[in-house]
């Protein structure tokens, strides 16, 4: 069964195509494995592409179709490369991982694989997620299809990328400090992090295990309330968890914003933010005003202290996390004959890179005797400030619009050598996570060809109001639609 790949680009046009019976789920996965194998050479998208598995999942599908009741059942995505997948590699774009293979699928693979869902493999991100351009990663670096020689965010950089470029219908990110949604926002998806504990996190390689949330990168709103309904669950497995039962986030896929206030917090329009972005966010709040919201403008005079906080309390938790690669049980071991202490230094100091040592190294730092009261005690405190103003905000606000990153994707290695440049890329994102709150990036306009996207944020487990007003906002504009072009330099119609 062939079909034309390009006439369906969401999931939801996939799994449409799948139950009218014009399409097998075998005939999707391989024409977006050929799609994905010629792109890779360009996109660099992809850590580990498994073929085998993708089509023996899309096999099962296609030959017992009625035991599969999700939307998503036979639709193939991917997954970012630090969330376990039994017998695939894992390497969180690390070489102390390469060539370790988990003995357990995470909670979120589980519940995509259950629900007949598709994957084609593992995406590219910065080492362990510590980036914002996946130019970290210690095995590639991943292009943005929008414009090659650009980042495509990061961390989760490949599973952006993949979705652009349309080789995947869905993919997950996690997010730290803005890795689903920065990349969303660069690529022209749309991006959620969930609340805090919303999503389980049980199989996902910890970074920052206080921060750390799985999302969705999709092409439009729907196809993230598709993924969400079976990311969104309970897991005993995960102590963070939130034991009440998800919602159905379709039943949000409402064109209607009337009586919603807006609140627009000036701090986050503030220095460095591009004009292009700063207008296309403005113009996408005054769109939902005529749809019937109130605009309302405030201030959470906290927000400037988000970044060193997070950069104190980030790196901190992963300094402890990061301990337990030890050349023992996991992956690299140097092959320097020595004691064993030698054996740890020696393997660690082979395996991580540049940007993941200096995290631990300031980590431990702010960790150790002395040092502890001035600095991880110091900004955990600063968090509860931080998140008091959300507090405040949520009191008379119902949701929040910011710009999701200050500009749009930048060059490759523009920024490398500037890591003070990097991290502000994630000034809008970082207090989310630090408050816990659910943050979600919509395409909402073009710079220069590059797509903008506008953040949208609500209280503790307040996806559905996002999901409401994300969707209206699509119904009324298409940036969503616009798609890359992909032929390479040269190449005419
Ligand atoms: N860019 C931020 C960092 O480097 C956030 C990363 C993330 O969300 N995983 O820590």
């Amino acid at each position: 069964m062939s079909f034309d790949l390009d006439s369906i680009s969401t999931a939801w046009q996939a799994s449409e195509a799948l139950c009218s019976g014009k399409v097998s789920s075998e005939a999707h996965t391989r024409a977006l494995l050929e799609r994905l194998r010629a792109l890779e050479p360009r996109l660099n998208a992809f850590l580990a592409i498994l073929d085998d598995e993708a089509l023996a999942a899309a096999a099962r599908y296609d030959e017992n179709r009625s035991a599969f009741a999700s939307p998503l059942a036979g639709v193939p995505g991917a997954i970012k490369d630090n969330m376990c997948l039994i017998g695939a590699p894992n390497t969180c774009g690390s070489k102390i991982l390469a060539g370790w293979k988990p003995p357990y699928n995470a909670t979120v693979v589980n519940a995509i694989l259950d629900a007949g869902g598709v994957i084609l493999g593992k995406t590219n991100l910065d080492e362990f997620a510590m980036g914002s351009s996946t130019e970290n990663s210690a095995f590639k670096v991943t292009s943005n299809p929008w414009d090659f020689s650009r980042v495509p965010g990061g961390s989760s950089g490949g599973s952006a990328a993949a979705v652009a470029a349309g080789a995947a219908f869905w993919a997950l990110g996690s997010d730290t400090g803005g890795s689903i949604r920065q990349p969303a926002a660069f690529c022209g998806l749309v991006g959620l992090k969930p609340t805090y504990g919303r999503v389980s996190r049980y199989g996902l390689v910890a970074y920052a295990s206080s921060l750390d949330q799985i999302g969705p990168l999709t092409r439009d709103v729907r196809d993230a309330a598709l993924v969400m309904n079976l990311l969104a669950a309970h897991d005993p497995l995960d102590s963070t968890s939130w034991p009440e039962p998800a919602p159905d986030y379709t039943k949000s896929l409402v064109n209607d914003v009337s009586g919603m206030t807006i609140g627009v917090p000036k701090e986050f329009f503030g220095q460095g933010v591009e004009e292009d972005v700063a207008s296309a966010v403005w113009a996408a709040i005054r769109l939902l005003e005529q749809k019937g919201a109130r605009v309302k403008e405030i201030s959470m005079p906290n927000v400037e202290y988000a970044l060193p906080v997070y950069y104190i309390i980030a790196p901190a938790e992963a300094s402890s996390n990061l301990a337990r690669y030890d050349g023992v049980r996991y992956g690299h071991r140097t092959e320097m004959q020595c004691d064993h202490v030698a054996m740890f230094e020696q393997t660690r100091a082979e395996g991580f890179g540049a940007e993941v040592k200096q995290r631990i190294m300031i980590g431990t730092y702010a960790l150790s005797a002395g040092y502890y009261d001035a600095y991880y005690l110091k900004a955990q405190q600063v968090r509860t400030l931080l998140r008091r103003d959300f507090d405040a905000a949520f009191e008379t606000c119902d949701l929040l619009i910011t710009p999701t990153a200050p500009t749009t994707a930048f060059r490759i290695g523009e920024r490398s050598s500037d890591p003070f440049q990097m991290k502000l890329s994630d000034v809008c994102t970082i207090p989310v996570n630090l408050a816990g709150i659910p943050g979600m990036s919509v395409p909402c306009g073009f710079s220069n060809g590059l797509p903008v996207g506008m953040q949208l944020l609500g209280p503790a487990f307040g996806e559905e109001t996002l999901f409401r007003a994300a969707y209206t906002f699509e119904q009324s504009t298409d940036y969503h639609l616009a798609r890359p072009d992909l032929r390479p330099c040269g190449e005419s119609h």
